[in-house]
């Protein structure tokens, strides 16, 4: 693979170039939200100047061509992961409303009594809290495949766990706390085997590497566009489409129903039944432009740029000595994120000492508190690499721990 240009990268994130105290800032926050290129706030703004309009086929031109638009974004998005068509895209607000659309729509509908539910012990929150509720409300129980010392799921745990008892397998595929690349092809199928289904949190994935919901036979996955170079406020939820026709809608209101009198309403087609309301127009037309620009880089160039920057940064911060590193070693089965503690410092110091280099990291328990409960601390320090950071940036963050252990040790 040719690697990556990352210098004209740079030069369409105008924000990568702002300084602070005579400081040019260095992003590594991509796990929260991924910079947005200028090609994306082109596309938002060329609609919102162009061809603003509310959608459903209005008579008028402009909302022909909103409408258009925002269907279309559909497709666009259903290729990028490899979905059959249209009707398997919902757009949510984000992987977080993806999950709780799949628990309410379809767990809170199918779960019985001591049926369960199989998670892992790297969930985020967003399907953890999300799974858990819903379990609380329909009696299910919940059980977690239990992550060993390396970082790792431990799949003889999977599948003990994953019997004809199971209902649902909900598995993040890359995790935001450890890295780990999860064998969600191996847990869906087995989820198969006992007719369960499988949802897939994609959120860290679709953003970094290839993703194929059909070869994962995923019966849901969900993502964000504002983590994959696209806006804020808009997520997508694959699913496939029989259950999805199954599935009664999770919200209601215009836009989603075929007919409705006062005693009764039917539901419109897929997707559009999961998608009441005036929905995110301006923020479709962005998540298209951020696939375009995606794609015209190349995913697999993406991943393998972010993973020589998170194999460098693994073995910068290892040689320090005094640091633990959370995940499995760098290789196939790690994403492009480090998360660690530095013996004595508290990670929330580290991340503030980094903030005076301005140098964007996060600190805490980056929505996996039971994980780090897991892991014997109350929280650590995550840096997470895109298509544009370098390894020059790793340096300076390496450069900055010495302030941090002067400090605080
Ligand atoms: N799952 C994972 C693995 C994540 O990293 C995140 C974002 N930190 C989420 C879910 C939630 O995404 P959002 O906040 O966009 O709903």
């Amino acid at each position: 693979l040719e690697s990556l240009d990352v210098a004209a990268i740079r030069e369409e994130f105008p924000i990568l170039e702002r300084e602070f105290d005579g400081q040019q800032v260095v992003y590594l926050d991509n796990a929260a939200t991924t910079q947005t290129p200028d090609p994306v706030v082109d596309a938002m703004s060329d609609y919102y100047r162009e061809y603003n309009a509310n959608i459903h086929r209005g008579i008028h031109h402009l909302s022909q061509e909103a409408s258009v638009a925002y269907e279309e974004a559909h497709d666009r998005v259903a290729d990028f992961i490899g979905a059959d068509g249209r009707e398997e895209v919902i757009f949510t607000k984000n992987t977080t409303e993806s999950e709780n659309l799949v628990a309410y729509a379809w767990g809170l509908n199918e779960l019985e009594p001591d049926d369960r539910v199989v998670l892992t012990e790297m969930e985020h929150h967003a399907s953890l809290v999300t799974w858990q509720q819903i379990a609380h409300q329909t009696g299910a129980d919940v059980e977690y495949i239990r992550v060993d010392d390396d970082g790792r799921l431990d799949m003889d745990h999977a599948r003990e766990l994953i019997d004809d008892d199971a209902a649902i397998v909900s598995a993040v595929h890359v995790s935001n706390t450890l890295g780990t690349v999860n064998p969600v092809s191996e847990l869906t199928e087995l989820a198969h085997e006992h007719d369960a289904i499988s949802v897939i949190d994609g959120a860290q994935a679709v953003p970094n590497r290839p993703v194929d919901v059909g070869e994962i036979d995923a019966d849901f996955y969900a993502f964000s566009g504002h983590k994959m170079a696209g806006p804020t406020g808009i997520g997508v939820l694959y699913g496939k489409q029989d259950l999805l026709e199954e599935m009664d809608p999770y919200l209601y209101g215009g836009g989603m129903i075929r007919k409705v009198t006062f005693e009764e309403s039917t539901w419109g087609d897929l997707p559009w039944k999961f998608e009441p309301g005036t929905p995110q127009i301006a923020e479709a037309v962005g998540l298209v432009a951020a696939i375009d620009w995606l794609e015209e880089i190349g995913m697999e160039r993406i991943q393998a740029h972010e993973e020589e920057i998170a194999r460098y940064a693994y073995e910068r911060l290892e040689a320090e000595g005094d640091i633990e590193i959370y995940g499995p070693e760098p290789g196939p089965d790690r994403g492009g994120l480090v998360s660690f503690n530095v013996e004595g410092v508290h990670a929330h110091d580290l991340a503030s000492i980094m903030n005076d280099h301005t140098i964007a990291v996060r600190a805490g328990d980056h929505c996996t508190q039971p994980l780090h409960d897991r892991l014997g601390v109350a929280a650590s320090t995550r840096a997470s690499f895109y298509v544009y950071n370098t390894k020059s940036e790793v340096d300076k963050l390496v450069a900055a721990l010495d302030d941090a252990r002067q400090l605080f040790s």
